[in-house]
């Protein structure tokens, strides 16, 4: 089997990791949190040659769905969520209005729930969805079943650090259990790649993240 095609960008003022990940031979694709610049993660399938099956969100802050829209409108891909973030996620204009930006519309409709332990297939790809509440209700991580193994762990676990847990539904024990319990339990050399910042890998935030060890 070919290598996956992986491309990150990083976007908007959050800084916000999108990923995109793609079939080399059947060139279908999912994108991880389009959460800004929308034109330019779809520039960025174009030149990829990538047809979109599914926009995968980690969990419904602005700063990861605020380019939905638009990667939407250019590519039809299915917009998946889990159900416990739907709130959220319909509050996308107040959720930008809250932090300074007044630009965001509405977002499209969730098309499809994604569910604890789902698989998802592209192409000759399979990515498995872990529920991982705490950063908000409906948090996920996505587990690439192919290849690398790795997780994109949204907002829920970063390098060296946590996801904040003032927001909507967000809840700090319930947080650390989702860490302990679900991400924890996978093989140390897996790598991680946050919504945010550079990525690490599961033993060493295991044994070394100041707020979990
Ligand atoms: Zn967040
Ligand atoms: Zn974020």
């Amino acid at each position: 089997m070919e290598r996956l095609i992986q491309e990150r960008l990083v976007v908007g003022p959050l800084q916000c990791n999108c990923v995109i990940l793609g079939c080399p031979a059947t060139r279908e694709a999912v994108v991880i949190d389009p959460g800004d610049e929308g034109k330019k993660i779809v520039e960025r399938l174009k030149r990829a040659n990538l047809t979109v099956k599914y926009l995968l969100h980690t969990h419904a802050h602005f700063d990861h769905i605020g380019g939905t829209k638009e990667v939407k409108a250019d590519t039809n891909g299915t917009v998946c969520l889990h159900k416990a973030d739907d709130f959220i996620y319909k509050m996308l204009p107040i959720q930008g209005a809250m932090f300074g930006m007044r630009r965001f519309g509405m977002a499209p409709a969730v098309e499809k729930f994604v569910e604890d332990e789902e698989i998802l297939a592209f192409g000759e790809h399979k990515i498995q969805v872990i529920h991982t509440p705490g950063h908000s209700p409906g948090g996920v991580c996505y587990k690439l079943l192919t290849d690398d193994e790795a997780v994109y762990t949204g907002d829920t676990l970063f390098n060296m650090s946590i996801g904040r847990t003032d927001l909507w539904g967000g809840d700090s024990d319930l947080l650390l259990k989702s860490i302990r319990e679900r991400l924890f339990v996978l093989e140390d050399e897996i790598t991680i790649h946050p919504g945010h910042g550079p990525s690490s890998q599961i033993g060493i935030e295991k044994h070394e993240n100041p707020f979990l060890i």
